[in-house]
């Protein structure tokens, strides 16, 4: 008998030892899902139900206890969060304001994360897939896919005085989609529109389903040496990376699906990596042209990182058949960078760069069927800015005004930069 107490008591204590602490809650909302991320002292237990009228999540935590208020202020999709906890078992139970398809998940630390319940709350939206005629359609805009890496869970890198990558690329983002769209025959997609996480697979075949021509990666990477800056424009390289800077950002990138909260599986059969690699490698040497007049455009008024062209084997680039470059806009872990990347001045001009680059490569090498294809091949003359040239010098040398020039090419200033692609009329 006194044996079974003692036991018994042991198995109380050990109990009341291996108590999973919930440490607290962070939520995240996308245009299409919000994610609830509950923060573990230890692996856990855990059931989840869904129940209708009114909706709502229940999760039950065995062996747990609470150590938080868990709060949820104006979002989408949850209005409410409530919890109980005793005899070392947690309920928590998330009211919503709409029936919503969940799914739920355990992560093991990674990083500066430890466990973590993670619930995906998804609303379940059809993409809206372009039928084939309508991106055939004859004149239209190339549409520029921009991602802002990392989000919501995933800070990306951390500047020395405490800025977020994901912020700083956001805002680059948005700003470099404002200058595409002024573009004639250009469109921009953001791919990542606020503070959530997508995963990277997600991020490139939602630019293939809106038909992007190109795919344009933002990042703003940290280095182990403070002393590096620097922008620079890289490309995949499944094989490996072409510098140590290359190397190590890779790494650091690549692990970004981890801390979003996605285990990577990819497998596929023979035939499939076949064909796999071969539009990848049509798709490559585009991406490295697009690379090239990104950088060469960069070059003129920001500072590069040796070159400024690199490659490396990033998961984000890993798109089949639409070229895609990632642009690491600056050094976070320099402050100078740091705060140049912050500077909306420095956001301009280098947003301003990046869009010419971009033009200029679809000018060179314009997919069929665009607006763009369209002027190329209209206007056969076609001008490629030297060091020292002049807009007037130009428009004397070729019989026409200044304003015509101005027009043809859709520019309203008449600064032009070495490199940029001009079209004369024939
Ligand atoms: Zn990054």
């Amino acid at each position: 008998m006194r044996k079974l107490l003692t036991s018994l008591l042991m198995l109380l204590i050990s109990v009341a030892v291996q108590a999973t602490k919930v440490e607290g809650m962070r939520v995240w909302t996308g245009p299409d899902h919000t994610r609830a991320v509950f923060d573990l002292s230890a692996d856990a237990e855990y059931k989840l139900f869904e129940l209708q009228n009114p909706p709502r999540v229940v999760i039950d935590l065995d062996k747990s206890e609470l150590t938080s208020n868990l709060v949820v202020k104006n979002n989408k999709d949850i209005k409410k969060v409530r919890f109980s906890s005793e005899k070392n078992k947690v309920r928590i139970v998330l009211d919503l304001h709409d029936q919503l398809n969940t799914k739920s998940f355990l992560l093991k630390p990674t990083g500066e994360y430890g466990h973590r319940l993670v619930v995906d709350l998804n609303r379940d939206i059809k993409p809206q897939i372009k039928t084939i005629a309508e991106v055939a359609k004859p004149n239209r805009d190339v549409i520029v896919a921009i991602d802002a890496g990392h989000g919501g869970e995933d800070p990306g890198a951390i500047g020395p005085s405490g800025t977020y990558e994901k912020v700083v690329v956001l805002n680059i983002a948005k700003e470099l989609a404002k200058k595409i769209n002024a573009q004639k025959g250009m469109k921009a997609l953001i791919i990542r529109t606020g503070d959530y996480y997508i995963k990277h697979r997600k991020r490139f075949e939602k630019a293939r389903q809106e038909g992007a021509d190109l795919f344009v990666s933002i990042h703003a990477d940290a280095f182990h040496s403070s002393k590096v800056n620097g922008a620079s424009v890289y490309i995949l390289n499944q094989r490996g990376a072409s510098s140590e800077a290359g190397k190590w950002l890779a790494n650091s990138e690549n692990k970004s699906d981890l801390i979003g909260g996605v285990v990577i599986e990819e497998k596929r059969d023979m035939l499939s990596q076949v064909l796999y690699d071969l539009s990848q490698n049509a798709a490559l040497e585009e991406s490295h042209k697009a690379a090239k007049s990104v950088q060469g455009s960069l070059k003129q008024v920001v500072k590069l990182h040796g070159t400024g062209f690199g490659q490396a084997n990033f998961l984000v680039l890993k798109s089949p058949d639409v070229p895609s470059i990632l642009v690491e806009t600056g050094y976070i872990s320099n402050p100078g960078d740091e705060k140049k990347l912050k500077d909306p001045k420095h956001v301009d001009k280098l947003t301003r760069q990046i869009t010419a680059g971009i033009r200029a490569y679809f000018y060179q090498s314009p997919p069929p069927n665009t607006w763009i294809a369209a002027q190329a091949k209209s206007k056969k003359i076609k001008h490629v800015v030297q060091s020292g040239d002049t807009l007037s010098d130009i428009a004397s040398q070729n019989g026409i005004s200044m304003a015509e020039i101005k027009s043809i090419n859709n520019k309203s200033s008449n600064r032009l930069l070495v490199g940029e692609v001009l079209y004369l009329p024939n």
